[in-house]
């Protein structure tokens, strides 16, 4: 098992209070995984490759999912729907 970080999910080899790549505490639990995700994606805000799971860029340390968010918002926007609820 691979202890990887909830938010950029970078390797964690220590439990420690704050993730040694991200600069984020560990208010989440550590997530295990048994398989090397190597997959990634670019950060939207630095362009420098990040695992696709992470939700803060260990780059820069922004949050991704803000801009999932306001994305969502603006689509909703866009469409004009109403009544029409996605979780
Ligand atoms: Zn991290
Ligand atoms: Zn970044």
């Amino acid at each position: 098992m691979i202890e990887k970080c909830p938010y950029c999910f970078e390797e964690v080899k220590e439990r420690t209070q704050k993730c040694p790549h991200c600069d984020q505490y560990f208010l989440d639990d550590i997530v295990e995984v048994d398989y090397h995700g190597a997959e990634k994606k670019r950060c939207l805000f630095c362009g420098k490759m990040i695992f696709h799971e992470a939700k803060v860029c260990k780059f820069c340390k922004r949050w991704l999912d803000e801009v999932d968010r306001a994305a969502d918002d603006i689509s909703k926007l866009e469409d004009g729907n109403e009544g029409e609820i996605k979780f």
